[in-house]
């Protein structure tokens, strides 16, 4: 579903990805895993066409990004949902709003079937009773769990996650993990995560590749990343944050 070949990026003279290649195939969950820095951020904003590669070629569901005629990319954009970090919800709307916003202006979704999903997807991510709340009434957690719900409001095939625990409290995590979970679980959504959770990537990755100066150094399924993994980089940064 998502193919990366050769793909350089450069900051200035900071290579961050170095003729990088990988691919996600459809309903797969993949985690990206290593060391801050390492470029893991940057593939997710490439697939968002938030950045631009300087070298090589991205194609998602067989269509290729740059170049690409912008009809191309909006169609392209729709398939992919993304998380951050920040959660990046809109201050001003309620919480059902957040969630409508996109599928009705840019999916041409009536009010009514989008204001239905999203009372279902609420439901999904345990927060039914926030429909009328304002972001900046929730905890982070319940914030991102809207962010999730908004996301998969649009019925994206991917969903990319940009370390989306990272910004919590401690005591939040556990609840946005388990909905991830649950999502990973009971849908057939295309997952690509980077995450500094090692549980939870253990859990629900078929695969984990492992980041270092711009390149994968090391992929495999989550027992054999964790369990025995052969680059000395890997263990190392396993060692680490295990
Ligand atoms: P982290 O876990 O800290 O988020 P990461 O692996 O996701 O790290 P990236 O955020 O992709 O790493 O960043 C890789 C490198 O690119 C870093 O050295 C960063 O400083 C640099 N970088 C990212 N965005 C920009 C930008 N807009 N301008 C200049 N440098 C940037």
């Amino acid at each position: 579903l998502i193919r990366l070949e050769q793909v350089t990026k450069r900051f200035g003279d900071n290579t961050v990805l170095d003729h990088l290649d990988f691919s996600v195939q459809a309903g797969k969950h993949v985690t990206l895993i290593g060391p801050s820095g390492s470029g893991k951020t940057t593939i997710l904003r490439l697939l968002m066409t938030l950045t631009k590669p300087d070298e090589g070629t991205i194609t998602v569901d067989g269509q290729q990004l740059f170049p690409a005629p912008e009809k191309q990319v909006r169609e392209i954009r729709k398939k992919i949902g993304m998380v951050f970090q920040q959660f990046n919800l809109f201050p001003n709307m309620t919480v059902l709003k957040n969630i409508t916003e996109a599928p009705v202006t840019v999916l041409g979704m009536s009010k009514d079937e989008a204001e239905e999903r999203a009372r279902d997807l609420l439901d999904l991510v345990g927060l039914a009773d926030k429909c009328d709340a304002r972001p900046t009434q929730l905890s982070g957690g319940q914030q991102q769990r809207v962010a999730i719900a908004r996301a998969l409001a649009m019925r994206p095939q991917v969903l990319l996650l940009d370390e989306v625990t990272s910004a919590l409290d401690p005591e939040l995590v556990a609840g946005v993990l388990d909905v991830l979970r649950d999502i990973a679980r009971s849908t057939d959504i295309t997952m690509l995560c980077v995450t500094h959770e090692m549980n939870f990537a253990r859990d629900i990755s078929d695969q984990v590749l492992m980041f270092d100066s711009g390149r994968v150094i090391e992929s495999g399924p989550p027992e054999q990343m964790f369990s025995e993994p052969e680059q000395d980089r890997t263990r190392e940064f396993l060692s680490a944050v295990l």
